[in-house]
């Protein structure tokens, strides 16, 4: 870019001075490797730009967005030469991305990142081409020979491609399920030579440099996001870098006071680059969610990447894009990395209201990052491993492992707290894939308490030998045209008789729907039945709950478990199920009928912090949060920073209940609770 563009750049920010504390360069805006020649001229010019960014105040660091390369773009001006292209099952190839388990790459991946530390940049992020899926036009990687023969070390079996692909997919499920868990283990490991590679040049050079990672929902490269993050740590024997300005980085300077490890920050991305469809940020926030649940307490600065891309600045609204940044803290980050502005040679006025909104913005994020700190979202928590990927066929159906990870969102919409990892959690949303990938003890220790699920799953877990702990059976299902009535059970309170017709003949969801539950202990208890469109009962019992000889609840939904729940009786019962479920542990919920999403923390013994986003196109009013605290105050904040206290309204349990004041569709507030900080 010419200088005086970036010059420009430069006085967008002045003027609206506060929106960043870092300016990050890319490498590269095509994806592919570029030959060694360039980089080198990038970074000269980069020496300069770093320079400048200081010189005004702002962190400056460098994204290398192609380490092994990404798709097939630009390939006639990207680097070339005796490297092996990823490569599928099949033998089709990658020609933009190389196999980082090539030495010629990794010769070429050492050089790279010399002349980008020798730009003398705060820091270095590793772009999210280090990946082993979605090269396009590939869908899996590497099975080249390199990766082919590493893995006859690791397994001491001689494979073809085509050997390979028949044991990972035609072998008995228990043959194929560990071929499987050993490719996994196989991917972590080429990452982590990648990585390490990555973080011995860079530190050989600078000690102590901080380095980044941006990732996705890493599942075929076996998530070992803890095991990465101590890669790129290395064992420096230096001081860490001084990073004054950042109070992240200075916290986690001290918690890695003591230690010979580096900085390492994390940057979790998704697909959610225009907001024709709103509820995709959503989805993207519990990716990320998921994504920093892994992340040791050492990584503290955690930037959630909101890409705008293709940069089209009508595709996605400021707005949007200010409450993507906070939505992504409420699930886990403590700050955010906005790569939004064009990187075209063209004036930057189109930006400038995206900008403004985001300095606008800035108290409220840095709010929520001081509330929120790194503690983990306790909630509802939508069952998964580091081995997800190997629960199914991963080769022929790719999706299928992880195809539950969305089903649980509806649920949580209705005003129910988004966890990500077991521990800690208050109730466990339970699927045929979250089973498949557990092991017995882990199963069992689920079962011990609180879990919400449907028939197949049920099926599954007896089939497996836990009937005795989930209570019920299922026969086959009617296909068409079941009602679900409530009984009246005091968990459906004033609902009673009320119905919820999701319609069979319209939405046929395979396996979900129209159960009749058969109890094999009559402890069971019936929350509703079926009926057809005459009242005929088809089934005396769809949905029904248990409590085990393990102290475990189970609820088992037998028609429409995870869909079709936005009724104002459906989602009342929901949340009395689900407090059920949690014997009262859900830290916070939404008591009224409003679409809302929220994360809730506890940061220390005593205080409850709340992100809650209103997920609907009407204001929220009346919106009445319960949250189980003795407090009788809470205090929320807008997204200008404003603050209103709240006095509580009633008890309810262990539940103090809070109004708030009205929160705009699409929009955020922070709320805290409890055992104040002076600084407040
Ligand atoms: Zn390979």
């Amino acid at each position: 870019m010419p200088d005086q563009r970036y010059r420009d750049l430069l006085a967008l920010f002045e003027k609206h001075k506060g929106v960043t504390d870092e300016i990050t360069f890319f490498s590269s805006f095509t994806h592919p490797d570029l030959p060694i020649e360039e980089i080198k001229r990038r970074c000269d010019i980069l020496v300069q730009r770093i320079a400048q960014a200081k010189a005004l105040g702002y962190r400056s660091g460098i994204n290398v967005l192609s380490t092994m390369g990404h798709h097939e773009e630009n390939l006639p001006n990207s680097l070339s030469g005796n490297y092996t292209p990823v490569t599928d099952i099949g033998g089709g190839v990658c020609r933009g991305s190389f196999c980082p388990n090539d030495p010629n790459l990794q010769q070429y991946v050492r050089q790279l990142y010399q002349c980008v530390a020798a730009a003398n940049p705060d820091y270095i992020w590793v772009d999210d081409d280090v990946r082993l899926m979605g090269h396009m036009p590939l869908g899996l990687t590497c099975f080249c020979d390199y990766c082919l023969a590493i893995f006859e070390k690791e397994s001491g079996t001689n494979y073809t491609r085509a050997s390979l692909r028949a044991a990972l997919t035609a072998g008995g499920p228990r043959e194929s399920t560990a071929l499987r868990k050993a490719w996994l283990v196989h991917n972590r490991a080429t990452i982590t030579r990648l990585l390490t590679l990555i973080e011995q040049t860079v530190h050989a050079a600078k000690p102590g440099m901080p380095l980044g990672f941006m990732t996705g929902d890493r599942f075929f490269e076996g998530y070992d996001f803890d095991h990465w993050a101590e890669a790129l740590a290395g064992t420096n024997q230096s001081p860490v870098y001084s990073c004054e300005r950042q109070d992240a980085a200075a916290t986690m300077q001290e918690a890695l006071a003591g230690t010979n490890q580096s900085p390492v920050y994390w940057r979790p991305g998704g697909g959610f680059y225009e907001d024709s469809t709103p509820s995709g940020m959503v989805g993207k926030s519990h990716d990320i969610g998921r994504q920093v649940s892994l992340l040791p307490p050492s990584v503290r600065l955690i930037q959630s990447e909101i890409e705008n891309f293709p940069y089209q600045r009508l595709k996605k609204a400021a707005h949007m894009t200010a409450v993507e940044a906070a939505s992504h803290m409420g699930a886990g980050c403590s700050g955010a990395a906005f790569n939004v502005l064009s990187g075209n040679d063209e004036p930057l006025d189109e930006f400038e209201p995206l900008v403004a909104r985001l300095r606008q913005t800035r108290a409220f994020y840095d709010l929520m990052a001081r509330h929120l700190g790194r503690a983990q979202p306790i909630g509802l928590y939508t069952a998964w491993n580091k081995d997800q990927a190997a629960a199914g066929d991963f080769i022929n159906h790719p999706g299928w492992a992880m195809g539950h990870l969305g089903q649980g969102s509806q649920i949580l919409e209705a005003g129910l707290p988004a966890a990500y990892q077991a521990q800690g959690s208050a109730v466990t949303l339970l699927f045929p894939q979250s089973v498949a990938a557990m092991s017995p003890e882990e199963i069992r220790k689920a079962l011990a308490g609180g879990v919400y699920t449907d028939v197949e799953t049920l099926n599954l877990l007896n089939q497996l030998g836990y009937q005795e702990l989930t209570g019920m059976t299922a026969e086959q299902p009617h296909p068409v045209d079941c009602i679900e009535e409530f009984t009246a059970h005091p968990l459906n309170g004033p609902f009673a008789r009320r119905q919820r017709d999701c319609r069979q003949s319209f939405y046929r969801v395979s396996g979900y729907v129209g159960y009749v539950l058969k109890k094999s202990d009559p402890k069971v208890e019936t929350l509703a039945r079926l009926v057809d469109y005459s009242g005929k009962e088809l089934s005396s019992c769809s949905m029904a709950t248990y409590e085990n000889k393990l102290g475990g609840r189970i609820c088992v939904s037998g028609y429409y478990p995870w869909d079709h729940l936005h009724s104002l009786s459906k989602s009342a019962q929901m949340k009395s199920v689900m407090r059920w479920l949690a014997r009262d542990r859900l830290p916070a919920y939404v008591a009224s009928y409003h679409k809302v999403n929220l994360w809730v923390r506890e940061p220390k013994s005593g205080r409850i912090a709340i992100a809650l986003l209103n997920a609907s196109f009407d204001a929220a009013d009346g919106l009445d949060l319960a949250v189980a605290t003795s407090a009788g105050e809470a205090r929320v904040f807008d997204m200008q920073a404003k603050e209103q206290v709240i006095r509580a309204s009633n008890t309810d349990g262990p539940y103090r209940r809070f109004v708030l004041p009205a929160v705009e569709p699409w929009t955020m507030r922070l709320v805290v609770v409890g055992a104040c900080e002076a600084s407040f």
